[in-house]
């Protein structure tokens, strides 16, 4: 007998419909899947034959054919242990008619335990938006009761296979494989951390600012105990909120990593902070089944790079792709895909191996030649896409005792929502979303030279060595202060104070 089983598939951060036949014909008791199942999916054969004897069902002792379709896909993950159970009671002749002819109506997802419970599985919300044209009501196992609600699509959530069979027998009502969850208003609300409780680093914190103001990425050197990392994780607080369209992309992508928090759909620009120690697949994403990597995963937020100097020089080099085309491509043998991975970059490092160049009391130990290996870590192409440097300096005595507090993250904010509503205006209509992502035509149209300011820009190429590239960038965050001033055009003011953010640039290496 033969019976066919809708359920999902995921291609990057998209979803598509997988149907799952289940042939069943006398013979040596075999189960094979097809259909280009990776290792996970293979799996699941296992779960399956435990799950339906523990469930009170018999297991066909005859040759049975899984085929999962459109076979040229690959297939992975573990909610196809649901389907695949389903197939064979159904093909075995287990289920009623009336039952079988229920099954079309459904979309199912699901992992089995052992005993024939549902388990959680990754990817739900993904393949419930893109399975919402067929439809389907779906079956997700009750821990993803979250993202049943998120994707707006008709759910249920039985809570073992058996109850989900007596449910289609009609045996038991829809309230009883039905959880409806209330997600508790952000209880986490984490002790919000402000700017205002940064001493001093004035420079530090007008380069946050405007990499905040018009998406630039940023680089700061500082000894340690400067207040680097406490600057970094006060940055999303001056970011502009979420629009529904992002916080649905980085929703999907915590998915099929199955990172979903306690509230619905994530409302906070992600921070992610990697260790030095990462590898290149955890960063950037991919492995043997492609998962989003932190790029991805700090997608419309931040990735912070503590250490960025310590970082194995492989993975600064991959980081290249993401921060020039806000994604990341993984190619396989068989297929091609893509996670979105457009965020902010802030990175922090010391100014040498031992992190005293500079300090006025503890004596720096290295060789010249250690500390120039050492800056020569971050290579010139990456320099390249970083828009800020901004040196800091150890806090003064008179800063720290400072009794008024200097501005509060609310009221940075504000200028920044003010900037990014200019650009908004200035980029209507185009897919460019902020000052640091305008195209060549762009940077034509929007950033003209303020008069006199070819001198400057030119005694600049000759004094720091800076390529073309450097001042385009130069123009593209200059254009950012004159939105942060709500001035017009360009001002060769704006231009000059950008030029005290190039302490890293080419020839200045070799200076510092
Ligand atoms: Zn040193």
């Amino acid at each position: 007998m033969l019976a066919n089983i809708c359920t999902g598939a995921i291609k990057g951060i998209e979803g598509f419909a997988v149907s799952v036949e289940v042939d069943i014909a006398p013979g040596m008791p075999t189960l094979a899947v097809v259909g280009l199942p990776d290792v996970e999916v293979r799996e699941s054969k296992e779960r399956v034959v435990a799950a339906i004897r523990n469930s009170g069902f018999d297991f066909p002792l005859k040759r049975i054919t899984v085929n999962l379709s459109p076979a040229e896909l690959r297939k992975s993950g573990t909610h196809f242990d649901l389907p695949i159970a389903l197939g064979i009671l159904a093909a075995s002749g287990q289920l009623s008619a009336n039952a079988v002819e229920k099954l079309s109506q459904f979309l199912f997802l699901g992992e089995l335990a052992l005993d024939g419970s549902l388990r959680p599985c990754a990817g739900v919300l993904p393949m419930l938006i893109s399975c919402q044209q067929f439809a389907k009501t779906a079956v997700i196992p009750p821990q993803n009761v979250l993202e049943g609600q998120v994707s707006s699509t008709p759910f249920i959530t039985p809570h073992t296979l058996k109850e989900l069979v007596d449910y289609l027998e009609e045996r038991i009502n829809q309230n009883q494989v039905k959880i409806n969850y209330i997600p508790t208003e952000e209880t986490e609300q984490e002790a919000e951390l402000d700017f205002c409780e940064v001493k001093g680093q004035a420079l530090a914190k007008r380069a946050l600012e405007i990499a905040a103001a018009g998406g630039h990425n940023v680089l700061m050197i500082g000894l340690p105990g400067t207040g680097k990392s406490m600057l970094a994780k006060r940055f999303p607080g001056i970011l502009p909120p979420l629009t529904q369209e992002e916080a649905l992309e980085i929703t999907k992508i915590y998915s099929i990593c199955n990172l979903m928090g306690k509230s619905k759909l994530l409302t906070r620009r992600p921070f992610r902070d990697p260790h030095h120690t990462i590898s290149d697949v955890a960063l950037i994403g991919g492995g043997s089944n492609p998962r989003p990597g932190e790029v991805s995963l700090a997608h419309n937020g931040v990735l912070f790079l503590d250490e960025f100097a310590e970082f194995s020089r492989s993975s600064l080099e991959v980081l290249r792709e993401p921060l020039e085309n806000g994604k990341v491509t993984i190619s396989r043998a068989k297929e091609t895909v893509s996670y979105p991975a457009r965020f902010t970059l802030v990175a922090a490092m010391n100014p040498c191996p031992c992190g005293n160049l500079g300090n006025p009391l503890k004596p720096c130990t290295c060789t010249p030649m250690q500390i120039n290996r050492y800056k020569s870590r971050i290579s010139g192409p990456l320099l390249d896409r970083i828009d800020l440097t901004v040196n800091l300096n150890p806090v003064k005595y008179t800063d720290w005792n400072k009794q008024s507090e200097g501005e509060t993250s609310a009221q940075i904010r504000e200028r920044v929502l003010q900037a990014r509503e200019i650009q908004r205006r200035r980029f209507a209509g185009t897919s460019t979303t902020a000052n640091a992502f305008m195209s060549a035509k762009e940077l034509k149209e929007f950033c003209p030279l303020p008069t006199g300011a070819d001198t400057i820009l030119e005694a600049a190429m000759r004094k720091f060595g800076l390529s073309a590239r450097s001042l385009d960038k130069i123009l593209k965050t200059a254009r950012t202060i004159a939105d942060l001033e709500r001035s017009e055009q360009i001002q060769t003011k704006h231009l000059v104070e950008v030029m005290q953010y190039r302490p890293l640039d080419r020839k200045g290496v070799a200076d510092l």
